[in-house]
């Protein structure tokens, strides 16, 4: 595979001014005691850029990881998630933003969701780069959208194809 035959979906520029419109948004909701939870590993350079754009916008974070893990039986998810790195100080009554790359079925972010608020966060946001419309397997509405995606395979920007490309600073389609 060339990275010629990647053809940029939202570039690093759009990418860029998206993130501070995001911030704006998420200043809006008057955060306290912000922990930002990045799902491992496609959301790290979006979390990464985020947390600095909520510096510029005069905000604190902390940040945590999480890393879960969809069951697969063959290819096909059977719904059930792992969580193979949680996150390691306390949520209790925070406000708790969790970032991801793309919003698909939904199945892995509820799951996540559904763990802090077990734990006793204030508030679970959901802040996602990418939106896939008609894909959703569970009823899961994002707070803060930076793009909504057509029905492509993309990758850049953290995510990967066979972990490969997550270093391109664009999300991209590859050969078409
Ligand atoms: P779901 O919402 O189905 O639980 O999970 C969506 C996850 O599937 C994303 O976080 C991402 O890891 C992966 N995914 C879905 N669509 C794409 C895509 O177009 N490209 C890449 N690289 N990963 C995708
Ligand atoms: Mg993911
Ligand atoms: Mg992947």
């Amino acid at each position: 595979m060339n990275r010629d035959n990647i053809r940029v979906l939202f570039s690093a520029e759009a990418i860029a001014e998206r993130n501070r419109a995001l911030v704006q948004e998420i200043a809006a909701t008057k955060p306290e005691r912000l922990l930002v939870v990045a799902v491992l590993k496609g959301s790290f350079v979006f979390a990464a850029d985020l947390i600095r754009a909520m510096d510029a916008a005069g905000m604190a974070p902390e940040v945590e990881f999480m890393s879960l893990s969809s069951y697969l039986e063959g290819t096909v998810s059977t719904g059930q998630v792992r969580v193979l790195h949680d996150v390691e100080s306390p949520v209790e009554g925070r406000d708790v933003l969790l970032v991801d790359d793309i919003l698909e079925s939904g199945r892995t972010l509820t799951y996540a969701k559904d763990l802090l608020m077990a734990r006793g966060a204030r508030s679970v946001r959901i802040c996602v780069l990418l939106e896939k419309p008609g894909k959703r397997a569970v009823h899961l509405v994002a707070d803060h959208v930076g793009f909504t995606c057509p029905d492509v395979f993309v990758v850049g920007y953290g995510m990967d194809v066979a972990h490969a490309w997550r270093q391109l600073p664009f999300v991209g389609v590859i050969g078409d």
